[in-house]
């Protein structure tokens, strides 16, 4: 295919300014920048290039996603529309708060309900994402310990953890103390209460965790950690496996970040706006982000009046549209269809799992949550090929790979997240490539090895781009 430079050609142009009613100037030639080689094409030329462009996009909105760990679900149309009304997109943050009060008991409501949802006591909506709630929280467990005098230097995390979770830490001036997982993919215990001294704050979970798995010792690990006086974290980026069925509140945590732009249906990626709101137990609310917002006889206010918050954690209140988005799913859905997405994202990766172990092998032999792993290890070592084999493969079947070599305590893994939207028949088309794959990787490992044969581009070099950036086109 031409590239949009190929297809330039001298003095053709997308429009043209006819005469100047203004007398012509010579400009000064310092003020004339270097010639700027750009490419000179017709109007439709300029729209087909960026269509084509859109084209070679692949979302959620095109095919089956079943990116796992990172829950890129399908967001309801709904959504969107409530984010585009008039009232919101042309609310001012400097706005007098007596013209803003539907903004803030948007918010007020949605803290409420993520309150009860997760069996929080209090809730900011300020962080922009995930990391960003990690930091938050971690900003809050710290504030806490100086408030009691404490000095603790260490943070406990599992080696499954989402590389965000030692960063966080990390950030706050802790030192990380990695935990290891059980053979059931879960935390060991034992070496949970060797290592949970009272110079640990506390431990970062991720339940359920980037196995895909439930903590089943979960309430014994609190019991741990609370012990010695650490706080429990909960990396609540997946709430969308136990919403309406469980709450992190109950289970023991005190502190959680829910990923807004992933559990509760709001488009993530090439990184667009996000939210990570941090819910915690009483023990922390009078360190959360100010401004707080209050209701009072029926007046909504932003409170910034409060002496042991850590401050801002971002420009004004967050990014609003995307909790318009959330709160608009939250309540189209009620509190029964919250719960039945999670059953349904449960066992639809459950019907995944089943399908495919026969053909592929399972790192964990126990029932998933929300997204299930898989591995290629059998391939490997019957037939030569390897998970990214496979995933360049799916491209060829119009599925977009799944999360692959991730968590990186699974060798060739291979993490599926199918959510719960997708139908019983769009999951037994993509388990039907998944085994025919399984079956050409036996019978025909050349074409695995080539793959992907349909797309403009084959194998990249994948860190050549990074090494040796070319921004200019040459001819
Ligand atoms: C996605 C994710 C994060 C990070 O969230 P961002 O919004 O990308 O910053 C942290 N932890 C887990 C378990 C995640 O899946």
């Amino acid at each position: 295919m031409e590239l949009i430079f190929e297809k330039s050609r001298v003095g053709r142009r997308a429009s043209e300014i006819q005469g100047f009613d203004v007398p012509a100037v010579e400009l000064d030639a310092s003020l004339v920048r270097a010639e700027i080689d750009l490419p000179e094409v017709a109007e439709i030329d300029l729209v087909r290039h960026y269509t084509q462009l859109s084209r070679r996009n692949f979302g959620v909105d095109i095919g089956f996603y079943p990116l796992g760990s990172c829950t890129m679900k399908y967001n309801p149309k709904i959504n969107e529309d409530m984010a585009k009304l008039a009232g919101f997109t042309e609310a001012h943050p400097y706005a007098p708060e007596a013209w803003s009060q539907g903004s803030l008991q948007l918010m007020f409501e949605l803290e409420k309900d993520l309150r009860e949802i997760c069996g929080m006591d209090a809730f900011t909506l300020q962080p922009a994402a995930g990391a960003h709630g990690e930091l938050t929280g971690v900003m809050l467990i710290k504030k806490y310990f100086e408030k009691r005098g404490e000095k603790r230097s260490k943070m406990l995390i599992p080696d499954a953890a989402h590389g965000t979770n030692p960063a966080s830490s990390a950030l706050c001036g802790y030192e990380i103390v990695s935990v290891k997982s059980n053979a059931e993919g879960g935390l060991d215990l034992d070496s949970l209460r060797e290592l949970m001294t009272e110079e640990v704050a506390g431990l970062m979970l991720t339940n359920p965790n980037t196995l895909g798995l439930f903590e089943r010792n979960i309430t014994e690990v609190a019991k741990i950690v609370h012990a010695k006086g650490g706080l429990f974290y909960c990396d609540g980026a997946n709430t969308n496996a136990y919403m309406g069925i469980t709450r992190p509140g109950d289970l023991g945590f005190d502190v959680i970040q829910l990923n807004l732009h992933k559990s509760f249906s709001t488009p993530h990626g090439g990184g667009g706006p996000g939210s990570g709101p941090v819910g915690v137990k009483q023990i922390l609310t009078d360190f959360l982000p100010v401004p707080r917002i209050e209701l009072n006889d029926g007046v909504y206010s932003f409170v910034g009046d409060k002496p042991d918050s850590i401050g801002k954690m971002k420009a004004f209140y967050g990014n609003f549209g995307v909790m318009v988005k959330a709160f608009t799913y939250i309540r189209s859905l009620g509190a029964k269809g919250l719960k039945r997405a999670a059953e349904n994202a449960v066992l639809n990766a459950n019907y995944v799992m089943a399908r495919l172990s026969p053909h592929f092998d399972v790192a964990y032999q126990r029932v998933c949550m929300h997204e299930c792993v898989l591995t290629s290890e059998k391939q490997v070592r019957e037939n030569g090929i390897n998970t990214k084999d496979i995933a360049k493969r799916m491209i060829d079947y119009g599925i977009h790979p799944p999360t692959i070599y991730f968590p990186m305590i699974v060798h060739e893994a291979m993490m599926f997240e199918p959510t719960e939207t997708e139908s019983k028949e769009t999951l037994d088309e993509f388990c039907d490539v998944m085994i025919e794959i399984a079956g050409e990787a036996k019978t025909n490992p050349q074409i695995i090895h080539d793959a992907p044969l349909t797309t403009p581009v084959n194998r990249l070099d994948e860190v050549k781009a990074a090494r040796e950036p070319r921004v200019v086109y040459q001819k």
